[in-house]
């Protein structure tokens, strides 16, 4: 039999893979140590992120979370394999309890996710992100999860009972072609404002928390012109838009950077990033006409809760 491709990548933490693949990625169990890690960065505002699985399908070619891959071959094959943290909802369950031991009074404030997305194809099979709602919501965290995947639909009747819950939906652009050029393995652009539709529709006002909803456009990309309108048009269903440039290529380790296959797909997109500043302001302008009742906001200001 052929040996699976990163069978024992790493010999410090008991690893096991699953022998089967979801879609074309090897998928791999762990036992985390731990799942609440100290929020820095852009999101120092938070006390914790939140990753229920490390590594991401959707693999989009400028995933700044690749540097964070177990080793040189894994953060090469980003996108084709994903390690999901079997024991999450009790670790979870277990650090919440130890997070209010210290701070009683004050619920924590979590970030799921930044290196991965919760709601990646696999999570249709395991339900991992649904069994960490299940534990948060007694906590009654302010909770902000990050995602570009329709299946988070299927948890309306967990999201609906977070009093402070924001869902970031990322669609980097409007036009599926480019979209299909960037990030050929996510949902469609319709699939996912239709997930923030149905999320807005199901919620009984009378019984439930609406979640305050972003789009994060970020990092933008280009629009083809014939599509820009309409898109701008349907971002009005959030109270906010965040927006961002990419972040810049960096070869080291360990720094977030965007990936060598997105500069490649940029050449594709001169007519765009000749002009990318310009065009980046142009896009921010239309966005600020366009969309008065809406909140445009950029960079790390963009991905706090309020
Ligand atoms: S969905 Fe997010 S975490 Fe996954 S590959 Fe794309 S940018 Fe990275």
């Amino acid at each position: 039999m052929a040996q699976p491709k990163y069978e024992g990548y790493c010999e410090c933490i008991p690893t096991k893979l699953v022998r089967e693949k979801f879609g074309d990625a090897n998928v791999y169990t762990q036992n985390a140590k731990s799942l609440l890690t100290k929020a820095t960065g852009f999101i120092a505002a938070y006390d914790f992120t939140l990753n229920p699985y490390r590594g991401c399908q959707y693999g989009c070619s400028y995933c700044y979370a690749a540097v964070f891959s177990p080793n040189s071959q894994m953060r090469q094959d980003w996108g084709k394999w994903v390690i999901y943290k079997e024991n999450a909802a009790e670790i979870l369950a277990k650090e919440l309890d130890k997070w209010y031991k210290k701070n009683p009074h004050q619920p924590p404030r979590i970030y799921m996710s930044s290196v991965t997305d919760p709601y990646q194809p696999l999570e249709s099979k395991h339900q991992l992100t649904r069994s960490l709602l299940e534990v948060m919501v007694d906590y009654r965290p302010t909770l902000v999860i990050q995602t570009r995947s329709p299946i988070i639909v299927r948890d309306i009747d967990y999201l609906q009972r977070f009093q402070r819950l924001r869902i970031n939906m990322s669609i980097p652009t409007g036009s599926e072609l480019v979209r299909k050029d960037f990030e050929p393995r996510s949902p469609s652009i319709k699939a996912r404002l239709n997930a923030i539709t149905k999320i807005k529709q199901s919620i009984d006002y009378f019984n439930g928390f609406l979640p305050k909803i972003s789009i994060t456009i970020t990092p933008l990309l280009p629009n083809i012109a014939t599509d820009e309108a309409a898109f701008i048009a349907k971002l009005a269903i959030a109270d906010r838009i965040v927006i961002q440039a990419f972040h810049a290529s960096n070869s080291r380790s360990l720094i977030a950077s965007t990936r060598q296959e997105a500069e490649e797909i940029k050449q594709k997109y001169s007519w765009w990033y000749e002009d990318e500043k310009l065009n980046y302001m142009r896009f921010k302008e239309k966005l600020v006409s366009g969309l008065p009742g809406v909140k445009i906001m950029e960079g790390k200001e963009g991905f706090g809760y309020e």
